[in-house]
């Protein structure tokens, strides 16, 4: 299996999940000018790709939603009350398929699940995503790590998740009182510390890679982010494990695996 995160950040979200010649996006929230110069840039065809998982209708995940499907042919794949949200602003697609929050299917010869995170919108969901023995988590918009998040991120090799702000930069940064209060909150997004906390609990022998995401520039670096995480996978990192950041303006780091 191979992942290349496309954008990640409050901008825009977008990851590529391949494997065995199929591919598959996991949220689309660039314009489908950018995502079609991203995927190109992964080394992909948009043309190929199966289809387009969504996890939450914020438009950071869902800008490009409807003009790449219909572009490029590409089934959209989300839960009915995420569609519900979304239908409007993305229009028609090339075709729609739902799945059930909870439910796993196989799609693309992945096999996918689906499972319910705490965030600020309509039935919001993060993905397992595995094929044969190689196994991905993605979380990527989540204000509280529930037992179901820790343990549907546990017991896998790759893993992208949140590591949204500093607690101290968004104190002291420029948002207004009530975003601030959002971002922190339990259906907001997770701070470095929060992620680091995950981490602690959730790695491993078998994890091989952690890609951090969704960093707000605002209220972040991916040097703090990076040493956060760092201080509860020390083991890990001794072990030659992986640890990097998605970035909102660049496409990679490609982890195969
Ligand atoms: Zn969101
Ligand atoms: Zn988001």
């Amino acid at each position: 299996m191979r992942i290349t995160p496309l954008a990640s950040g409050s901008s825009g979200n977008s990851f590529l999940v391949e494997g065995n010649g199929c591919a598959v996006l996991v949220d689309a929230g660039l314009s489908a000018k950018q995502l079609t110069k991203r995927i190109e840039t992964a080394g992909a065809d948009p043309e190929s790709l199966s289809g387009i998982l969504v996890s939450h209708g914020h438009s950071d995940h869902v800008k490009g939603v409807g003009v790449l499907s219909r572009r490029f042919r590409i089934p959209v794949l989300a839960n009915r009350r995420t569609w519900e949200a979304i239908q409007q602003g993305v229009g028609k697609v090339h075709s729609l398929e739902f799945f059930e929050t909870g439910r796993v299917f196989e799609f693309a010869g992945f096999r996918v699940h689906p499972f319910s995170v705490p965030h600020d919108c309509a039935d919001p969901v993060g993905f397992r995503i595995s094929r044969g023995t190689a196994r991905l988590g993605i979380a990527t918009d989540l204000g509280t790590a529930t037992g179901l998040v820790l343990s549907l991120l546990t017991d896998l090799q790759v893993l992208v998740l949140e590591s949204n702000h500093d607690p101290r930069m968004l104190r002291d940064g420029p948002y207004p009182w009530e975003l601030k209060q959002r971002v922190k909150g339990r259906l907001g997004h997770l701070s470095n510390n929060d992620t680091a906390q995950v981490l602690q609990r959730i790695v491993t022998d078998e994890l091989q890679a952690v890609i951090l995401a969704h960093m707000s520039q605002t209220n972040n670096t991916s040097e703090l982010a990076l040493n956060c995480a760092a201080s509860s996978l020390t083991e890990f990192l001794d072990s030659k494990g992986t640890l990097c950041c998605a970035s909102q303006d660049e496409v990679g780091p490609t982890i195969e695996w």
